[in-house]
């Protein structure tokens, strides 16, 4: 508790001195593209809960039908509202919630994909050969659906807690990485999966529970919370996969995922193909068999940056990418004409071990024993608690 205190005092002087603006109680809401890489030219929408209002270039038209079938199409620059016996083309349509617990079905047309469910908000407008959808929901349901969409359901509900920390600090993290183009996040990878909302009350409790908690360092800015599937016993300093070195994401020792499924993986190469691909992109003297030993039989009892021999650097990271290996954990030996890549874990290394953490939920820790594991100096606040909108 005191800690606690200490901190918030910390935080409070830090808020005083930076100009900055503070994400409030009431502004939850977060603004997602829809279908970002897909160019829509029609959809349906229709309610699956709760009631809607239309408006069209600001104006409110009426109350959405509950059971007929609103269809929005692109024309040229406009969006055209068709509903029975009503068509018009306006600059801009919204879906507005009349309560806090209002969602909508919305189902491509062209191109054709299934339908997906999601809350609050709707806003359509037109972009040049698409429709564009922009979701404008509050910011713990999104957290819930992209925790469902990046780890599926079924899972321990101290990781649920831990992912939709990880989540919520990426998304207020990167606030402003879409704002050029009027929203906060796209739907995709680039940023995060969602593909509308979760309908599992496990993820939504755990998004309750963690209602507003984000990550920050000692200087009460917001960590990168990166993640992997598996650092298979070891995870990676930040600086050695990403350059820039932050104290939150430290090399760390870890025994909980070693025998999770992607913990060991194995991968046969030719053996001239790997000494052609030494010699030829890093110059290294394959022909020296003093040498091209070194390289047919390597051991990394500890993760390391380069697969180092003598005054040749070879980074670890590139052969990863190059021979499209599950991690930059491996020992290399020589089997016949092939060289046997056998490795540990799976991707990047860095930040939270997901096989990892699932474990630790599995044998009853607490979200905070996990996080604190993973990541290292951090601290768990409320983003109402925090100027994070910083510009200096
Ligand atoms: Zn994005
Ligand atoms: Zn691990």
């Amino acid at each position: 508790m005191r800690r606690q205190i200490l901190i918030f005092f910390f935080l409070l002087a830090i808020g005083c001195s930076a100009k900055s603006m503070r994400f409030t109680e009431q502004q939850q809401d977060i603004a997602i593209r829809l279908f970002i890489s897909n160019n829509i030219s029609s959809v349906n929408f229709f309610q699956a809960s709760g009631d809607y209002s239309i408006y069209g270039d600001s104006v409110k038209l009426f109350d959405a039908d509950p059971i007929s079938i609103i269809t929005i199409s692109l024309s040229g620059d406009s969006v055209f509202l068709q509903m029975p016996k009503y068509e018009q083309k306006f600059r801009s349509l919204r879906f507005v919630p009349k309560s806090i617990a209002c969602s909508y079905k919305l189902k491509s047309l062209q191109p054709d994909y299934k339908a997906r469910t999601y809350d609050d908000e709707l806003i359509i407008t037109a972009q040049v050969k698409t429709l564009r959808l922009i979701n404008k929901v509050h910011i713990e349901k999104y957290v819930a659906g992209v925790v469902q969409w990046e780890v599926g359901l079924n899972n321990p509900q101290e990781f649920n807690k831990v992912k939709t920390i990880v989540c919520r600090t990426y998304a207020l993290g990167n606030w402003r990485r879409h704002e050029h183009e009027g929203f906060q996040l796209c739907d995709e990878v680039h940023c995060q999966v969602f593909k509308g909302k979760t309908f599992s009350q496990n993820i939504h409790n755990a998004a309750l529970e963690t209602s507003q908690y984000i990550l920050v360092d000692d200087s009460a800015r917001i960590i990168t919370s990166a993640f992997h599937s598996n650092c298979g016993g070891q995870t990676m300093n930040s600086e050695d996969v990403w350059s820039k070195s932050v104290s939150s994401l430290r090399s760390i020792q870890d025994t909980f995922c070693t025998r999770k499924t992607n913990a060991i993986w194995e991968k046969k190469i030719p053996k001239d193909l790997w000494l052609d691909y030494v010699g030829t992109k890093y110059g290294y003297p394959v022909r020296d068999s003093a040498f091209a030993k070194k390289v047919l039989n390597y051991n990394q009892p500890m993760r390391q940056v380069y697969l180092l021999n003598d005054n040749y650097f070879i980074p670890l990271k590139f052969v990863r990418e190059d021979m499209k290996l599950k991690s930059t954990f491996f020992t290399i030996r020589e089997e016949g004409d092939n060289v046997i890549f056998c490795g540990k874990g799976f991707g990047h290394g860095v930040g939270l071990c997901q096989e990892g953490a699932m474990r630790m939920a599995e044998k009853g820790y607490s979200y905070t024993k996990i996080i604190n594991h993973y990541y290292t100096n951090i601290h768990l606040l409320r983003f109402s608690q925090i100027d994070f909108f910083k510009t200096e």
